[in-house]
């Protein structure tokens, strides 16, 4: 079992993607998807009149603010264009694709968090209604359900609170959890990078191998922004027993199969 998470930011290649992962599906392999939409969730916030705005948590992590407004702006493009935009494509190619979001029959449930600590010009302070959380418990008996019966399964945030509220959680998290509860051996997440750069943006420093007992140090000395994010999400895979973790690139034809075969960062 391979799950599969790729990113919201520009440049990726969603087209090469479906083409890879009908590729994979028709060797034999099986897949699950998770997907992003954070650059299309900016766009057409702006287009709404209600901008996005990002924080910073007192650990140094950044997220999206999500009131109730900005969570409907984020479900027409998650849960709307952009994993119907996937299942489109998918289904072009011959694959029954089925799109989910965490919502959909209590797939992600976890605990919402409607009071966020968060760092601004270097003074704490705390916001609220707040829609976001992080995923606790992943309904695996629909996603075999899916898989056995032959159906290729697209994720996307939200997820659900244990009081039925959506909540924004983070995808490379939710992948992470995901691939934990299926037992899933390999979780690759690509996005609009070649894996973890020594000196970011040079891409020419890729760092191609990443012991568990590493995560942190490269977390606090290379990573930066939405790739610390995505070092978390591979440290939580790995300790909920993944047998390895690969930050790869989208930007390219075969960008699946050339992580599966080791390029990228691997995290093991
Ligand atoms: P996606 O939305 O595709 O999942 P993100 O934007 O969340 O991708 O995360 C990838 C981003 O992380 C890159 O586009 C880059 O701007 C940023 N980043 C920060 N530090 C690094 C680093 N050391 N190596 C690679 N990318 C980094």
């Amino acid at each position: 079992m391979i799950v599969v998470k790729v990113g919201g930011s520009e440049g990726i290649d969603y087209d090469a993607f479906c083409a890879d992962i009908a590729q994979l599906v028709k060797a034999g392999k099986q897949l699950i998807v998770v997907h992003g939409g954070s650059s299309q969730t900016n766009a057409v916030a702006e287009a709404l009149g209600h901008p996005p705005q990002f924080v910073t948590s007192p650990s140094g992590y950044t997220s999206r603010l999500t009131d109730r407004k900005t969570l409907e702006i984020f479900e027409m493009v998650y849960c709307g264009k952009m994993n119907k935009m996937i299942v489109e494509k998918l289904q072009a190619l011959g694959v029954n694709a089925v799109g989910l979001s965490g919502i959909d029959g209590g797939l992600w449930r976890g605990k919402r968090k409607s009071a966020i600590r968060v760092v601004e010009n270097g003074r704490k302070r705390i916001i609220r209604n707040n829609f976001t959380g992080k995923v606790e418990a992943v309904n695996t008996d629909l996603l075999t359900m899916l898989l056995e019966g032959g159906y290729v399964p697209v994720l996307t945030p939200p997820a659900i609170s244990y009081e039925n509220e959506a909540i924004n959680v983070d995808g490379d998290r939710a992948a992470g959890a995901t691939a934990i509860a299926l037992k899933a051996n390999t979780l690759v997440i690509l996005s609009n990078v070649p894996g973890v750069l020594k000196n970011f943006p040079d891409e020419e420093s890729l760092i191609t191998d990443v012991p568990s007992s590493q995560i942190d140090h490269v977390s606090e000395h290379y990573a930066e922004g939405r790739m610390r994010i995505k070092l978390l999400g591979s440290k939580e895979a790995i300790e909920g027993g993944v047998g390895r973790v690969i930050l790869g690139d989208a930007r390219q034809a075969d960008c699946v199969s050339t992580a599966l075969a080791g390029k990228g960062t691997t995290i093991s």
